[in-house]
């Protein structure tokens, strides 16, 4: 039976990246891949390495992948920068962000 080929290419048009990988924590178990319904990442082709994001701009930032992932650190969120907190320091009027 000839096999079919698959081709799936990332949103590039799109700026947006919801989550960071460490490739140095992260051991490709695809947890995060399952769990997320909105298929926002597909498997590495590389065993072992972080998933791909492939649709960016579909992430609804519920959580569930950096929850459900067994390692710590190895996924965390990337907000966009209009959901980070961010408060005045009264005395100097600067304006600081939260990094996360
Ligand atoms: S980020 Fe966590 S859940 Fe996702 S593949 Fe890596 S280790 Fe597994
Ligand atoms: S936050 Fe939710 S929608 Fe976004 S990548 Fe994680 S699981 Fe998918």
């Amino acid at each position: 039976m000839p096999q079919k080929q698959i081709y799936a290419l990332p949103n590039i048009v799109s700026p947006a990246n919801p989550v960071i990988f460490n490739p140095d924590i992260c051991n490709g178990c695809n947890t995060c891949v399952e769990v997320c319904q909105i298929d926002v990442f597909i498997p590495n082709p590389e065993k072992g390495k972080p998933p791909v994001i492939l649709h960016p701009d579909e992430c609804w930032y519920g959580g569930c992948c950096v929850n459900h992932c067994p390692l710590p650190g190895a996924i965390s969120f990337n907000w966009p920068v209009q959901q980070r907190a961010y408060w005045k320091d009264k005395a100097t009027g600067k304006v600081l962000r939260d990094s996360q």
